[in-house]
């Protein structure tokens, strides 16, 4: 088992990485000193059928008495609607300031939860049990929490940090395997932003990572998780360097919202970071090498590359509007060589056009 620590102006907390480890969750909430009672489970019907029964029963034999709470799965759930049914379930259950929820799941399921938690009655412990490779190595990590409204994702949140999170890395074996590559991309960012040894660890394993390999799975994840909190620690309430998350981002939310969510986040981010990589090398900042690094390995991953049949006006109009910009100028976190990047917002507008149409 690995062990990541995270300092948040909340509170200090760590992120528990290992194979097998649901079946301690019940004992590690003990040990991060969650006292309760009584314990919500809020997790998806199709998350649940897999470890749902695992995750009680480590809940159980520490002493709490557990609600599970199931929703079906999807991002329509991650809604201001579903908090408020959460909430009455949590008021049925007599739940305490002192009862602990613990979101069992992917990203929405711990936005959601972690969202409930935040709000219900002023904030109950959280546990983060990520169940994706997404959530075990960036969404679970930094405080995000939040709903959609309407069509307007994340418009609805606050942050809000965990006791402890566990992420046990066997549960990605019951992933399909888009689900898993679709984690990866993330994981590729945070090495080719910020660690240069992560993107040769994944240059070299690549195949016993998607082939589920628990050792190889433990190191990235852990790796992944250390790399966010390192930057949540330094700029928690994303004001600044945090901003250097979103290599990949500017683009790849354009994709995602042009192609009404039929390209998956992890998939838009890779098909980003691969165009984004061309402007950085357009501008002379990163090598053809490095690029071409970058674009094997995501392709290794199982990730596309090439912007996919979408108007590339209506792309451009996108990251227009994108929330990292200020006075309509359009940020970029770009890379200049593998493990290093830097914040932009002065590119010029037909450079960005062209590498829309490369
Ligand atoms: P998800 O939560 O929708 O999960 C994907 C699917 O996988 C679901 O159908 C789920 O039922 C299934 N699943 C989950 N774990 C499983 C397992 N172990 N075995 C089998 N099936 C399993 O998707 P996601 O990619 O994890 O998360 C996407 C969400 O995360 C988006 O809402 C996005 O906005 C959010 N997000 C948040 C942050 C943040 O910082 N808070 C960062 C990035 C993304
Ligand atoms: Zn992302």
């Amino acid at each position: 088992m690995k062990t990541v620590k995270l300092k948040t102006s909340q509170n200090s907390y760590e992120i528990f990485v290992g194979a097998g480890l649901l079946l301690q969750t019940g004992d590690l909430m003990r040990e991060a000193g969650i006292s309760g009672t009584k314990a919500v489970i809020v997790t998806d019907t199709t998350i649940d059928n897999f470890h749902g029964e695992t995750v009680r029963a480590s809940l159980e034999s520490a002493g709490f008495q557990v609600m599970t709470v199931t929703i079906p799965p999807g991002e329509e759930q991650k809604s201001i609607n579903t908090a408020v049914m959460l909430y009455e379930k949590l008021t049925g259950f007599y739940a305490e300031r002192s009862t602990p929820l613990v979101a069992l799941g992917g990203g929405v399921i711990g936005d959601l939860t972690g969202f409930a938690a935040a709000t219900y009655m002023r904030g109950v412990p959280l546990v983060q049990v990520p169940t994706t490779l997404l959530a075990q190595g960036d969404s679970s990590i930094g405080g995000k929490t939040g709903v959609n409204h309407g069509n307007l994702k994340n418009r609805i949140g606050v942050f809000y940090h965990p006791k402890l999170t566990v992420s046990d890395v066997a549960v990605l074996k019951t992933l399909t395997e888009r689900e898993l590559s679709n984690g990866l991309s993330e994981i590729i960012k945070h090495g080719v932003i910020l660690d240069a040894g992560l993107f040769r660890y994944l240059e070299k394993n690549m195949e016993t990572i998607r082939q589920c390999d628990d050792t190889t799975l433990e190191y990235i994840v852990a790796r992944s998780a250390a790399i966010k909190a390192g930057v949540v620690g330094q700029d928690e309430y994303d004001l600044g360097m945090r901003n250097i998350l979103n290599c990949g981002h500017t683009i790849g939310h354009a994709i995602e919202s042009v192609s009404g969510l039929t390209v998956w986040h992890g998939e838009a981010v890779a098909i980003g970071l691969s165009t984004e990589a061309k402007l950085a090398h357009e501008l002379g900042i990163l090598s053809s090498k490095d690029m071409g690094r970058l674009r094997k390995l995501l392709l290794a991953a199982g990730l596309p590359c090439d912007i996919p049949e979408l108007d590339p006006e209506r792309l451009f109009e996108a990251m227009k509007h994108d929330k990292k910009n200020t006075d309509g100028r359009i940020r970029f976190a770009l890379p200049c060589s593998i493990g290093a990047s830097f914040l932009t917002d002065e590119i010029n507008p037909e450079l960005i056009k062209k590498v829309l149409v490369m």
